[in-house]
């Protein structure tokens, strides 16, 4: 059983690429920010510890999010993409230790890589499907749904996120800079380590990643 990994900045695609890569390889999806937001949906008590650093821009501790991760990992069979973890190195070293005890294996681990200058726009005009089953994901200017506020595919409304005002953006910004660099230093000199120009359509994305598998 392998676990390949999606890395990238706040709007680098990751989340589309993601959705991409389950339907084309029947991969297991595991993404921290979705469990993360469900939870504060539900008000768990891991939600309400995480809601405040989420609006922010924040991380949320690595002790939750490992947690997070471990209870997910029970009972799964089949490959799985994990999107959002690691984000720090500490993260990256319990993944590490986690893949070992469970006699798993690290897949691809796969770096979007898109200009700093072009991530505030895509985020800042990111609109989501409120219908967590859905979550389809649009953009005022480069994907707008076909009616104002209505997601194409399912008829619910769609919002912004919390974490894409522009201050929590750059806060988020801040932030992955500070704690990404160690988590790209560590897989950096990996066989499994491939980087993806994200500054170009969703499909040439995914045709290049397509390549990969
Ligand atoms: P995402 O949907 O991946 O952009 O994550 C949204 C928010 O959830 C982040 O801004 C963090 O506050 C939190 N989050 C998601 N994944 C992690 C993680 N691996 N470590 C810490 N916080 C996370």
């Amino acid at each position: 059983m392998k676990v390949h990994v999606l890395l990238g900045a706040p709007g680098s695609g990751k989340g589309t690429a993601a959705k991409q890569m389950l339907e084309a390889f029947s991969l297991t999806h595991l993404s921290t920010g979705d469990i993360l937001r469900d939870a504060v949906s539900k008000g768990t008590e891991v939600g309400l510890r995480a809601k405040a650093y989420m609006a922010e821009g924040r991380l949320v501790d690595d002790d939750t999010v490992n947690g997070l991760v471990l209870a997910r990992l029970q009972n799964v069979t089949g490959d799985m993409l994990f999107d959002g973890y690691p984000r720090t190195l500490s993260q990256a070293r319990t993944l590490r230790d986690i893949l070992s005890e469970k006699g798993m294996e690290l897949g691809l681990v796969i770096d979007i890589d898109v200009p700093q200058s072009v991530l505030e726009a895509r985020v800042v005009g990111r609109r989501v499907c409120e219908n967590s089953a859905c979550g389809a994901i649009y953009h005022l200017q480069t994907k707008a749904p076909k009616s104002a506020g209505v997601c194409d595919l399912c008829g619910n409304s769609l919002h912004q996120r919390t974490d894409d005002s522009v201050q929590a953006f750059r806060s988020r910004m801040e932030e992955f800079n500070r704690t990404f660099q160690p988590v790209l230093e560590f897989y950096k000199g990996s066989p499994n380590y491939r980087v993806v120009d994200g500054n170009r359509s969703p499909l040439a994305v995914f045709e290049s990643l397509q390549q990969l598998f």
